[in-house]
């Protein structure tokens, strides 16, 4: 008895003495060592670009508008006219300072590199598919159907992985950026799928709020004009007349650019793509656009309402030791492309089609569904999306639509959700 508890001492003593030492070691976070060229502030929280001059010059604009026109205008119109002025303009500008730091400040839906494990993975896939002459084609690209209509997949050569559809690399960022609109300067950030709504809805407002300041302070002046005159109204508040200048020569550019979003939200095209020339706005052209539901308002309502999808970067992830430095997906979620474990068995099709994928941190989301697309699953007539095939999640299943090569919009979200999974197999690289 009296043996064993000695033991027990001499255990518990020895621990304590490891413990703290070990909690000492600084545990790093994956922002730290995040491979693409952007900032980052609050430990990882907020994420940005990495030239954010304009950035400011955009958030100083806006302070200083809204505040010479809170300070110098307000006062007056809420005497003269109504107080209603002043509540609707200061909600106009928390909301447009909400959206844009909320554009700002997100990660836009930065896709993950590939590890070199992946990498090298991919590449010995590629290899294969190409023969073992050591030939290798130029262009790396796959091929998927959607919606009847071919879409390429360009192979990343920066990031090493085949970029999902509507994904392109962002050259100032260094990261390639699911569904990428544009890098915006304005807002300091690339606009992709995490933040286009946000964005979309910053200029929007940011339109209401510089048609609505420039409305009032020209109601202010002329106010002031039947009173003491036009030209001493002017001399009388030079403020005012300072933001009469900045709205003028802003709204246009602001309203224009809110316009031709409300035309890309309403036909599901990216400026990327529209830019490009990508697709034709009728549906019964070659090409038209396979990411449209056919009708605008159910196209506005994907763009603004849908669900949201979450970060895949996990950039405040700890970096474990021993583990590769490209930080892997947020929430379980694997990496796009080829090179992530499920699709280890890429090399043999039929392999793919009896073997399990093998266990990875993927097996933990419940939402994955493995179902790679394989040649015996092609659609017949072509361009049909087959019911399970990483193109066709759709919770109705071999639905009329889906038959008809009709967009599904339930299939839409999973679609892209799926294809940025790295679930798309393809017959040939
Ligand atoms: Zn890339
Ligand atoms: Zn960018």
């Amino acid at each position: 008895m009296r043996e064993c508890e000695y033991s027990q001492i001499s255990t518990r003593s020895s621990t304590p003495m490891e413990t703290p030492y070990k909690k000492r070691t600084p545990k790093k976070r994956k922002w730290q060592l995040f491979p693409g060229r952007n900032k980052f502030y609050c430990d990882g929280r907020i994420m940005m670009a990495k030239q954010t001059g304009v950035f400011y010059l955009t958030l100083v604009l806006i302070l200083a508008t809204c505040g010479l026109f809170f300070t110098f205008d307000c006062p007056f119109l809420a005497l003269q006219l109504t107080p209603v002025i002043p509540v609707i303009g200061g909600v106009l500008f928390l909301f447009v300072l909400g959206s844009l730091l909320r554009t700002s400040f997100s990660d836009p839906g930065v896709l993950p590199r590939a590890t070199p494990d992946e990498a090298a993975d991919l590449e010995r896939q590629i290899d294969v598919a190409n023969g073992t002459t050591g030939y290798r084609p130029p262009p790396r690209t796959k091929e998927v159907v959607i919606n009847g209509q071919t879409v390429k997949l360009k192979y990343c050569f920066t990031c090493k992985i085949f970029r999902p559809p509507r994904a392109s690399h962002c050259s100032l960022c260094d990261n390639c950026v699911e569904r990428f609109d544009h890098h915006c300067p304005w807002v300091g950030n690339c606009v992709g799928r995490r933040n286009y709504r946000f964005f979309y809805m910053f200029i929007l407002s940011l339109s209401f709020l510089t048609i609505f300041i420039f409305s009032f302070v020209i109601t202010h002046i002329i106010l002031e004009s039947h009173r003491s005159g036009f030209l001493s109204a002017l001399k009388e508040s030079p403020a005012s007349v300072l933001e009469v200048v900045v709205c003028f020569f802003s709204v246009w550019s602001i309203v224009g650019l809110s316009g031709f979003h409300t035309y890309l939200i309403s036909s599901n095209q990216t400026t990327n793509e529209d830019i490009k020339g990508s697709w034709s706005s009728k549906r019964g052209k070659d090409n038209y656009n396979p990411y449209s539901y056919g009708n605008i308002v159910t196209n506005c309502c994907a763009a603004l309402c849908g669900p949201l999808p979450p970060s895949l970067i996990d950039r405040r992830g700890f970096i474990q030791s021993g583990v590769p430095q490209i930080a892997p997906p947020a929430n379980g979620i694997p990496m796009y492309g080829s090179t992530q474990s499920q699709q280890s068995h890429m090399v043999s099709e039929s392999e793919n089609e009896r073997q399990p994928p093998p266990l990875s941190s993927s097996s933990k989301a419940p939402m994955v569904h493995h179902h790679f697309l394989t040649p015996e699953e092609m659609p017949s007539p072509p361009g049909m999306l087959p019911c399970g095939s990483p193109m066709g999640h759709s919770p109705m299943g071999h639905s009329p639509t889906v038959q008809a090569g009709f967009y599904n919009p339930a299939s839409q979200d999973s679609l892209h959700e799926d294809s940025v999974r790295g679930l798309v197999k393809l017959s040939s690289v």
